[in-house]
């Protein structure tokens, strides 16, 4: 099992000993058969190792699951675009946790499927709610998430495994930059495949997350059920 499941897991621990006075929301899609996977990766292959009665009186089942890294709702580790940067599980759990900032530009990303996220749209977003907070886990709202699992609407185009004909909105590298060098943030997210758009070259978004040490998170789902800010 991946690291970042053990997270979750922990955090499900910690909140089970509270009484809950606040709404869990689930800002992942169902991983199975039906995840979208980066072209190239393998697909999910999940194998029924046992289930039935057993000789000894009791039901047992165990599964084994195989999944590339880079499907469905995940996270890109700092070292996915930059040598001796964090991976998973040398990230520091508190830099995967934070004060949530959704940036919503549907209504530009619905004019424009190559939208990049500006400078902009983050001032904006202060003009509402005052100066991005510390530590922040701040993420692109396109409404790209309703498109899931449709691998031809999410990458938005007819031929899915030809990354080159991709087109769909995520993060400029100016803003990337603005907000590693006048804020402080611990993770950059998008409801699309990638946080760059599917039309980069270049992918300078990862790298210049990668090289802050900044983790990505791709395919996140159920951004309307967030507020846009904490406060
Ligand atoms: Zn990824």
């Amino acid at each position: 099992m991946r690291p970042q499941t053990h997270v979750l897991f922990f955090l499900l621990y910690i909140c089970g000993g509270l009484s809950l006075d606040f709404k869990v929301v689930d800002l992942t899609h169902d991983h199975s058969n039906t995840t979208i996977y980066w072209p190239g990766n393998p697909e999910y292959n999940f194998t029924i190792l046992a289930r039935g009665n057993t000789t000894g009186g009791f039901w047992y089942e165990s599964n084994y699951f195989g999944t590339a890294e880079h499907g469905g709702t995940h996270l890109d580790s700092p070292a996915h675009f930059y040598k001796d940067r964090h991976r998973t599980h040398n990230i520091p759990i508190e830099n995967l946790i934070g004060p949530g900032v959704i940036i919503n530009v549907k209504n530009k990303a619905a004019a424009n499927v190559d939208y990049q996220v500006s400078i902009d749209d983050l001032k904006q977003w202060e003009s509402i709610y005052d100066q991005i907070p510390k530590n922040a886990i701040v993420i692109m709202n396109s409404g790209w998430h309703e498109r899931y699992p449709n691998a031809s609407l999410v990458f938005n185009t007819d031929s899915p495994t030809d990354s080159s004909t991709f087109h769909f909105p995520a993060w400029h590298e100016d803003t990337i930059e603005w907000l590693i060098s006048e804020r402080s943030v611990n993770v950059v997210g998008v409801d699309t495949p990638s946080t760059d758009f599917g039309q980069t070259k270049t992918f300078a978004v990862h790298i210049s997350l990668g090289k802050a040490n900044i983790s990505g998170a791709e395919n996140v789902a159920n951004l309307d059920a967030l507020p846009e800010s904490e406060v």
